[in-house]
């Protein structure tokens, strides 16, 4: 039975109080489209006052430290974002492996402190057009997966997220057979980490997926939703993306 779709808005270092209402607009299709999960993920000075507007889908975060407290200036901790207001929190974005040098051993202990704290993780995994090029691109792929699978993975809290690092705000795409071929190689992955349950865990496809590309990417085999940067920002954009995902 394929999976409920679940289509996420990562909203970057984007947005002050008064895009609280896109997020106000983005929850009409929320609420239209029932049969689709959606969750935004604003910055953290946004959370809590878009948890507040209870807009009927789910807010998350976009990263969160692997330790319960200390000295980690500037850090959050996986209960100070579920106090704030989170559900959920993207791990492992490919803009944090590059910027803040993340490693797949960090990404996993944060997937357990985010499941610790009784939130959902959406662990982000994806090639650079380098490694695409050299052949190794499922390679790469799996062996990120493998090193940031955190311990007790559960369908029901844990979601991957694959975004080819040179597909995300350049408005290119890859081939629907090429994420095919993806999403297959990361299916078969989950199921020689977790056995049974594997079936369950959402994968979504993220990268410049838009209003016009999202039917056919989320008409793909085992891909079960989105992860969505530029296209999440206003309702005008990320709409027809839930649309797509409820009639896919
Ligand atoms: C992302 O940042 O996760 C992403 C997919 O961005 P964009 O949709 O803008 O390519």
């Amino acid at each position: 039975m394929a999976n409920r779709k679940f289509i996420v808005g990562n909203w970057k270092m984007n947005g002050l109080s008064e895009q609280l209402t896109d997020i106000a607009e983005i929850a009409k299709f929320a609420d239209k489209y029932e049969g689709v999960d959606v969750a935004i993920c604003p910055p953290v000075t946004l959370i809590a006052q878009a948890a507040e507007h209870n807009p009927g889908f789910m807010i998350g975060a976009q990263d969160c430290h692997y330790a319960d407290n200390g000295a980690h200036t500037g850090c959050l901790s996986a209960a100070m974002i579920r106090e704030a207001g989170a559900r959920l929190s993207i791990l492992g974005h490919s803009e944090r492996r590059t910027d803040q040098h993340e490693t797949d051993a960090e990404v996993k202990a944060k997937a357990q402190a985010v499941h610790a704290a009784g939130l959902s993780a959406i662990i982000c995994v994806g090639e650079t057009e380098q490694q695409r090029d050299a052949g190794q691109a499922v390679e790469i792929v799996c062996g990120q997966l493998a090193g940031s699978f955190p311990e007790n993975a559960d369908a029901s809290w844990l979601t991957i997220a694959y975004e080819p690092v040179w597909a995300i705000g350049t408005g290119r795409v890859p081939e629907v057979a090429d994420v095919e071929e993806m999403h297959a190689a990361i299916r078969k992955k989950l199921n020689e980490l977790m056995g049974e349950g594997a079936g369950g865990v959402r994968i979504l496809y993220g990268g410049s997926m838009n209003g016009g590309n999202a039917a056919q990417l989320l008409a793909v085999a085992n891909v079960d939703g989105g992860l969505v940067g530029g296209a999440s920002l206003t309702a005008e954009k990320f709409g027809p993306i839930i649309e797509a995902a409820a009639a896919a």
